[in-house]
Order: structure tokens, then sequence, then C-alpha cells
């Protein structure tokens, strides 16, 4: 059987349980699980505030939201991010009528804050930061541009599940207003899909939990806890059906238990890739800050020909992917064109090697001589 780029492993009869207990107890939507889920997601990141959504791409549209209302944010209003992510990162400010404006990326393919410095204009309200394969990146920088000028800051974390530095996770960090985990079928915590929204600030935490459920001011399970059925509850915002449901939180509960010894499988493999492809000179890898308490979501080569490459090694049962275009490529962000040259130039030859749980030593070792002839 070929080999997958991404492949999710699922502790099957651990999940099953946990789910049978939502089904059996009767309570498959919003709360129970959840709540558990987001008091777990706290104790294991440090975040403060948690709530449990049904996407990172809604969340990054409350994150958007939430600081647009809160700010006096204007239509037309700039936000600084990435060209090279999934397109939700800027689909998120294009919800809100805001304008994504490119920044470049660096060596990590994370957004450079030498070229964010210069794409501030008097209209940037914010920057949305991708963690690019589990990747830091320059993250600190960013926080001191961002602090100097006085802009929000919004995490894009869906490929940092786990991802820590000197133990602690950058999502945490003072100067980061917010962060938005991906918990979607192939991410370093698979559900079916689901996402995490974790605000710095009390007040937005509170918005969140309204916004994502129809702005409503009061979910079920406080309500039922209670003892009596509040049905008289206010609508005090045209809020959205964001939240996520018990079944997907029971996954995620069962997974969360094996992210942290997934992802040091992660950084093995990516060692085996590094220590493969470094001396070829036709390869440039591409590093991580802090590598050894990285997620590794992805793992991605800059090739000459990645066309050639992915054709050949399709061929020899190994499928690899592209992680991601240049989305000023894609007619909606088509505006953005130019604006990022060396993101265009670099997502032109990236190539995303397999890596997940279901890999051997002995496919590493075949796909990195694979690639060594191929290339
Ligand atoms: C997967 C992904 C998203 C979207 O996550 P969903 O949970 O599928 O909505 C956003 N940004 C990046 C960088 C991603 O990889």
């Amino acid at each position: 059987m070929a080999i997958q780029v991404l492949k999710p492993k699922f502790h099957v009869e651990e999940c099953l349980d946990a789910v049978r207990e939502c089904l059996e107890k009767g309570w498959t939507g919003m709360g129970f699980k959840t709540v558990e889920f987001e008091e777990e997601w706290k104790k294991y990141t440090g975040h403060k505030y948690a709530y449990y959504l049904s996407s990172n791409t809604v969340g990054l549209h409350l994150a958007v939201k939430i600081l647009k209302m809160d700010n006096g944010w204007q239509d037309g209003d700039e936000i600084i991010s990435s060209p090279i992510t999934f397109v939700s990162t800027n689909l998120a400010i294009e919800y809100e009528n805001m304008k994504p404006v490119f920044a470049d990326v660096d060596e990590y393919l994370c957004i450079d804050p030498a070229d964010i410095e210069k794409k501030i204009t008097d209209r940037t309200r914010a920057v949305i930061f991708v963690g690019y394969g589990g990747r830091v990146g320059q993250l600190d920088k960013v926080i001191e541009i961002c602090k100097k000028h006085n802009l929000k800051l919004i995490l894009d974390a869906a490929h940092m599940s786990g991802t820590r530095v000197n133990g602690v996770f950058p999502g945490t960090w003072d100067g980061v207003d917010v962060t938005v985990y991906s918990y979607q079928a192939v991410k370093n915590l698979p559900t079916g899909d689901s996402g995490m929204i974790c605000w710095a600030d009390e007040k937005y935490a509170d918005l969140t939990r309204m916004l994502a459920w129809c702005g409503i001011n009061k979910d079920t399970y406080a309500r039922s806890n209670k003892g009596t059925y509040a049905w008289k509850y206010d609508v005090d915002y045209v809020g959205y059906k964001y939240n996520g449901n018990a079944i997907m939180a029971s996954i995620a509960l069962t997974q969360l238990k094996y992210l942290d010894e997934e992802n040091a499988r992660r950084r093995e493999i990516a060692a085996m890739y590094n220590e493969g492809f470094k001396n070829n000179p036709k390869i440039k890898i591409v590093p991580a800050t802090y590598a050894d308490e990285c997620s590794y979501h992805l793992y991605e080569l800059i090739v000459p020909d990645r066309e050639d490459l992915l054709n050949k090694l399709s061929e020899a049962g190994i499928n690899c992917g592209v992680h991601y275009r240049d989305n000023t490529e894609y007619s909606v962000f088509s505006f953005g064109e130019g604006q990022a040259p060396k993101a265009r130039e670099i997502s032109g030859h990236l190539i995303t090697m397999p890596l997940h749980m279901w890999l051997t030593d002995e496919d590493v070792k075949m796909i990195i001589e694979k690639v060594n002839e191929y290339v």
C-alpha cells in the first residue's frame, strides 16, 4: 500500500468507549465532554481560557470579529498575514470585510518580522502569525513589533498542538492576544473537525461564549446544572453556531493523552529526515527554532523540481503533498500578488514529506533513499 503524506492514528477502542459514554448518557451536543476537554486543554497548555469550537476556521473568524467589534476597527482596515498558509487564515480577515496584507516569509516559512514592519500602515490593526508546521519561527520578535505599534496579535496555532518553548506554550506568551488551535482530521490532535480558541483577556473569552452560540448569553450546560431549566435566555448578539460537540470532544480527550508521545515520534522522524538530506546539495531543509520541542505537524523540503519529484515518488508508492500554495495565486487573494515575492518563489518548490504515526524507521529510510535518488 502506498505511503500517505498525512495519516491520523486514532486510539480506536478508547475513543469508542468515550463516545459510548456520550451516547449512553444521551449527551452528544455542547457541554459534558466539551467542558471536560476545555478544562484538560487549559491544564495541558497553561492557557487561562479555552472555548471548544467546531473548527479552527470559525475560531479565526471569531478572533477577528471580536477584536474588530471591541476596538472599533473599520471595514477595509488591514491585518498583516502569511501568504503561505491554509486559506482559512486569510478568509477569516475577509469574513469581517478587512484587508489581508501579505508579509513575506523567513527561513522557517513563518512571516518575517522585518517585512511585517515594512507593511505597517496607519490602517494596520493586527497581525496573524501562523506557526507553520508547528514552528515558532520568530514569534518573539513579532510580539515586540505588535507591542511597539499597538497591534493585536492572533496566533493561528492549527499546527501547534504540543509545541513548546522551554516547556511553555508560545500561545500563552505575554503579547499574544488570542490563540486558535485545530483538531481537524489530519492535525496532530485529530478529531473529525473541531478547534479551540484561547484568549488572554477574560472579556473576550466571555464574548466568545455568546458569539459562538447564536448570541445566547447562557449555555445549556450551565442552565441544566442549576436544576431549573431556564428557557428564558436573551440573545444579545447576532451570533453564530460555531460551538464544538461532545462526540468530537470525546475523541479529542482520548487523543490528547497520546499527543506528547506522538509528537516525540514526529521529532524522531524529522531528525531522521534532517540527517538523511543534509548532505544533498540540491535539497534545502526547512529549519525550526526550538526544534526539540516542535510539534512537527509538517516536514517540508525545498527542492529544484517539485512536480517531477512528486510524480516520481508517487510512482514509487510514496505520496507527498504541497503545503501551501502562495494564497495570492488564488482568485480571491490575487490583489496581494507581488506583496511577498520570497513566499511565491519558495511555495513553488515546497514538498511535504510523509510524517505520521504509521511510518516505521524502515519506511523513513526508504523515503530518504528515494528522494535522494530522484532529486
Ligand atoms: C487546518 C488549518 C486551518 C483550519 O483548521 P480547521 O480546523 O480545519 O478549520 C487553519 N490554518 C491552518 C494553518 C491550518 O493548517
